[in-house]
């Protein structure tokens, strides 16, 4: 993509945090955006605020855990802007904790919204972009924990894990179609997303986790308007990872290194294939 100016852009998760401030750039660059969210009085919140910036900006309902809405939200987001160009699978929640203290309820949360909610937004977005031709961005929010092993954040891996494997596959599958794919796998940023979570967290998907488990503390949190600006950067260049903490480069490179010298040691045991 050549630019924001007269594009139209759709951001779940809109209502806060990276999906706010991340419609707020695209916004500032010239497109015009539809927010949805589940949380209302946060959605009518940061509507008002971008209106009140003089920006055209949209809120729509929607739980990305439900196909049904997220097909909703394509049609009111066309309606709406004409055309959208720009898709940013953003919403998410997380659930921390040992995998051993994981209840069936967590495991199925964190699957539904952070690795469906992204499943969904290929479902109901793609065939669109694909029949209006002209390309168009799909980006999404993973996690630096859909890189390497977090430990205590391993339910939400096992989703933002599902979610960097859709953004590659995808990136490859839709590039001949001028469609480019990001996927964003920051460390620590400065949102509200722990307590967030706890508070949308619906009963049916039992009881929150107790306040014990949160995120680890991090010195380099990050600023969401920074990350807003790398992610605008990304789609025009097309870049598919965001990669935007450094000090995430040495972890990623030891996974890497840990899986090739595998096959040295399987090698030195006299394995042949
Ligand atoms: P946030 O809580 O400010 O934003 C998340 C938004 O998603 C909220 O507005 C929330 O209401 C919305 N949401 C939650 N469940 C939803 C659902 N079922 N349907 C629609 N909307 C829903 O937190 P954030 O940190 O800005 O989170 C955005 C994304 O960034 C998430 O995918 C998160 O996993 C990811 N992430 C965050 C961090 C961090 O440190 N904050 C790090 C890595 C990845």
């Amino acid at each position: 993509m050549d630019g924001f100016a007269g594009r139209g852009a759709v951001i779940t998760g809109g209502a806060s945090g990276i999906g706010l401030a991340t419609a707020t750039e695209f916004a500032r660059r010239g497109a015009s955006v539809v927010l949805a969210d589940v949380d209302q009085p946060e959605l009518e919140r940061a509507v008002a605020r971008l209106r009140g910036e003089g920006f055209t900006a949209h809120g729509v309902l929607c739980d990305v855990r439900h196909l049904g809405e997220m097909g909703h939200l394509a049609d009111e987001a066309s309606r709406l802007l004409g055309r959208v160009d720009v898709v940013f699978s953003n919403a998410g929640i997380v659930v921390a904790g040992p995998i051993a203290q994981m209840t069936h309820d967590d495991w199925r949360w964190v699957i539904d919204v952070d690795l469906w909610g992204s499943i969904h937004a290929v479902e109901a977005f793609l065939p669109r972009l694909l029949e209006q031709g002209g390309g168009g961005h799909i980006a999404f929010t993973a996690s630096f924990a859909g890189l390497v092993p977090n430990t205590g954040l391993g339910a939400y891996g096992v989703a933002k894990y599902g979610v960097v494997g859709l953004a590659e596959t995808l990136a490859r599958e839709v590039k001949a179609n001028g469609i480019g794919v990001s996927v964003l796998c920051p460390m620590v940023v400065e949102t509200k997303l722990v307590s967030n979570s706890e508070r949308i967290r619906g009963t049916d998907h039992g009881p929150a986790p107790g306040p014990e488990e949160t995120l680890p503390a991090q010195d380099d949190t990050l600023q969401v308007g920074d990350l807003a600006r790398l992610t605008a950067d990304a789609i025009l260049a097309n870049r598919l990872y965001v990669l935007p903490h450094e000090a995430a480069r040495a972890s990623i490179r030891r996974r890497f290194e840990r899986i090739d010298r595998t096959f040295d040691e399987q090698a030195a045991e006299g394995w042949k294939h």
